[in-house]
């Protein structure tokens, strides 16, 4: 995944992309860049899925992002609200990195708002 998508999946859960100045010091936050841990979310792990997941719920935007992810499984493409009963859609729905991608695509086309 880009740096760029990366950074608006960060910041959809309201956390900070940060930015280093010399001193190793984030310019929006202010924390100190660490040696031995990853400052940045990548976004292809369970924990990140769970955490995407959570920040979808809480935004009160599930049922929006639900049915749009419906409409973009290309085994459902055309079959509208009849979508839901197709099982096969939670195995390509419930991917780690999919999920995030799929997020994206929402907030590119405004089902979800940052
Ligand atoms: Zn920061």
């Amino acid at each position: 995944m880009k740096d760029e998508d990366r950074k608006v999946l960060t910041e959809f859960l309201g956390e900070c992309w940060h930015e280093w100045n010399p001193s190793f010091t984030c310019m929006k936050c202010g924390i100190m860049a660490s040696i031995n841990s990853s400052d940045y979310l990548t976004f292809d792990t369970w924990e990140d899925f769970g955490a995407l997941k959570d920040a979808i719920i809480e935004a009160g935007k599930w049922f929006e992002f639900r049915r749009f992810a419906d409409l973009k499984d290309p085994e459902n493409v055309g079959c509208g609200n009849e979508c839901d009963t197709n099982a096969l859609f939670e195995l390509w729905f419930i991917d780690k990195d999919r999920f995030p991608e799929l997020i994206l695509e929402a907030i590119k086309e405004g089902i979800l708002a940052t």
